[in-house]
């Protein structure tokens, strides 16, 4: 493991550690990445073997907290152990060529899926990634499941060479007490109807280690050629769907104490239906899967404007929102009475991947400063959602930067982090 970077004032640095050297051993253990850094790192005194110009040494630690002041630097794509399938589904296949290149790396890594949330298909894991997970107790991990009809999700997944039953993986792990989540991308014609329902009720029994399963709708952009023909949920579908989740919440929630289904968001926004109270989410756990995250913020927000103790007058302001949530937005600042002509909601289409896509986290630069350029008013600043631009850099994902926008529509652009209480603040800021 390489260090990314020590904390001043830390037991890694009053060690000597330094950014770029190279962490080896722990405690007489090889690490082979940060899982088992983590794993073999927790005692008090630790003794690392490290590696700087190619000479090792032994570096002794003395923990004085729940941190060391040890940033590890991210796996490097050829570290990430990618898939072997063809989902007839994946977004990566539907990208245009010429994106940067991380953006194609189709990982299916159970290291990602406990670090990070990264959903996986346990379809080629080894019997020592098996032993692994189960002997480090990486849990919970979130799984790729799309159908329990092992033939059908075959099919799902591209027909790879490897077998796609998921139930005796599941089950294998539910025994040694691994919590997962499970994720079905809804494919309409494929394995929505009868195949649905049969994937949830015989992904039920496995509840609680199954905690939850999520329903997301499938994303098609519009570089599909050559790829399996499939189309988008309608909003009759998904109106039906909700009432048949429902449905299966209402039984759920009697026979195991948890809905255990939980829809997209996506799914009642197409539905024009309101979002479901925040107790039904239980927690929010899958939150970052898009279940939950409009509820969250719409209640959040209310809450912040009740607490501010008087409403701010900005200049003019736009907001940059996705198609898809632009109303709700829209409806939420009107609430809390402000102006729409003081503060626009800019509703901004996706040309880059299709009209398909209304979420805000896949605009790129171009879409927005093509939208912009055409109103005819942008007010004294532009907010960003911070969901539309890289962690790392702050790039967009056609690697247009916040910086390149402004200039181009000659008003300042800021990066607005996904919170009531940021947005909030950028308003009152603006
Ligand atoms: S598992 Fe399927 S959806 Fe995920 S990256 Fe591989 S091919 Fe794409």
């Amino acid at each position: 493991m390489t260090v990314a970077a020590v904390a001043p004032r830390s037991p890694a640095a009053a060690a000597g550690l330094a950014a770029g050297d190279r962490i080896v051993a722990i405690n007489g253990q090889p690490l082979r990445d940060a899982i088992d850094f983590q794993f073999y790192g927790g005692d008090e005194r630790l003794e690392l073997t490290v590696e700087r110009d190619s000479v090792a040494r032994s570096v002794r630690l003395t923990r004085c907290g729940p941190g060391l002041g040890l940033e590890l630097a991210a796996p490097r794509p050829d570290d990430i152990a990618t898939c072997a399938n063809k989902c007839v589904f994946c977004f990566i296949h539907q990208l245009p060529k010429g994106m940067r290149r991380s953006l194609y790396v189709k990982d299916d890594d159970f290291r990602l899926s406990f670090l990070h949330g990264n959903y996986i298909t346990l379809s080629d894991l080894d019997e020592a990634a098996f032993d692994r997970i189960i002997e480090q107790r990486l849990s919970p991990l979130y799984i790729s499941v799309h159908a329990t009809d092992a033939e059908l999700r075959h099919a799902l997944l591209g027909r790879p060479r490897h077998s796609a039953e998921i139930l005796p993986r599941l089950e294998r792990l539910a025994k040694a007490g691994i919590r997962m989540h499970a994720q079905i991308v809804l494919c309409p014609d494929l394995n929505d109807g009868e195949h649905l329902a049969r994937t949830v009720r015989e992904l039920a029994p496995l509840h609680p280690q199954v905690a939850t399963t999520a329903i997301v709708p499938v994303g098609l952009t519009r570089h599909r050629d050559r790829l399996p023909a499939l189309r988008s949920l309608t909003p009759d579908e998904a109106q039906a769907l909700v009432a048949t989740a429902e449905g299966w919440q209402r039984r759920w929630l009697a026979e195991l104490g948890s809905r255990f289904v939980f829809l997209a968001d996506e799914i009642y926004l197409l539905a024009g239906f309101p979002l479901p109270p925040a107790a039904a989410y239980e927690g929010f756990p899958i939150a970052e899967d898009g279940i939950g995250l409009v509820r969250r913020f719409e209640d959040g927000f209310r809450r912040s404007v009740a607490r501010q103790k008087r409403r701010a007058r900005p200049d003019g302001v736009t907001v940059v929102t996705g198609e898809l949530f632009a109303p709700r937005l829209s409806g939420l600042l009107a609430h809390a009475g402000y102006d729409a002509d003081t503060i626009r909601v800019a509703a901004v289409p996706n040309d880059f991947f299709g009209r398909a896509i209304g979420v805000a986290g896949l605009l790129t630069g171009r879409d927005i400063q093509r939208h912009l350029a055409r109103q005819p008013e942008l007010g004294r600043r532009v907010l960003v959602p911070a969901v539309a631009v890289r962690d790392a850099d702050g790039i967009f994902l056609d690697d247009l930067t916040p910086a390149d926008l402004a200039r181009d529509l000659g008003v300042p652009v800021t990066v607005v982090q996904p919170t009531p209480g940021a947005l909030l603040r950028a308003i009152r800021d603006s």
